[in-house]
């Protein structure tokens, strides 16, 4: 095709892009992110009713609410949901709640994996993990210590200090260590567990403490090193 003949359907393309462009919401509804494995992949550790009750409803309905607040509150939108968790202070409970546990479900999908697929802690981590607990085994000793105690609904977490140590914490509800919240220990979250019964029920009943044990067969461990990685890596200038 000549040249000259290509250029006025590009130019077409353009102004049609930029038409919708101007068309669109002022602000990207956020969305629920898909599981990256099927529900049943984690049994017998969790089982698919769970899975699927957990991600579809449970998370679904913190993202939905998490829209409907960014409707309601101008101030948010454009936000990414890492930056909002680091400003939850400043808008509604309804933001915290829901900003929370959109941001805590979507890391702890991605923080498992079926068994045997979740690989190793990267020498990196292990060498972060001894210097900070001594061992991997005290490490998860302290994890399951704080999310064995966390009264009701939350979170526990191993979380790298701004600093650049590691450190055991626990969040109540849908708090998280990235939160600007008085009595939360802000670091980078490497990996959340999430204790509502809602993730354990079905199956454990009021045995959290064996969910908990169980659990770690399940930790992506790739995932994990990455995002210790990331948190280690220097920021640009
Ligand atoms: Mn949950």
């Amino acid at each position: 095709m000549h040249p000259r003949l290509l250029k006025r359907p590009l130019l077409a393309c353009l102004l049609a892009l930029l038409l919708l462009g101007s068309a669109a919401p002022a602000w990207a509804a956020f969305s629920l992110p898909p599981l990256p494995y099927a529900a049943e992949a984690l049994e017998p550790v969790i089982d698919g009713t769970t899975m699927t009750i957990h991600h579809d409803r449970h998370h679904g309905a913190y993202v939905s609410n998490l829209n409907a607040q960014i409707k309601a509150n101008p101030a948010l939108a454009g936000l990414s949901l890492e930056a909002l968790q680091s400003r939850i202070a400043a808008f509604p409970e309804a933001v915290r709640n829901n900003g929370g546990g959109h941001w805590n479900h979507s890391q702890f999908w991605a923080v498992m994996a079926p068994e045997g697929e979740g690989g190793a802690p990267s020498a990196e981590l292990m060498a972060a993990i001894s210097a900070g607990f001594g061992s991997l085994e005290e490490m998860q000793a302290q994890f399951n210590q704080a999310a064995a105690a966390r009264f009701g609904s939350g979170w526990a977490w191993l979380i790298r200090r701004p600093g650049g140590e590691l450190a055991i914490t626990s969040t109540a509800n849908q708090d998280n260590p990235l939160m600007d919240l008085p009595g939360i220990e802000r670091g980078t979250p490497l990996l959340g567990l999430d204790v509502w019964e809602h993730a354990y029920y079905l199956q454990y009943q009021n045995r959290r403490p064996d969910y908990i044990k169980a659990w770690w067969s399940l930790v992506n461990w790739n995932e994990v090193n990455r995002r210790y990685g990331e948190a280690a890596a220097p920021t640009a200038a």
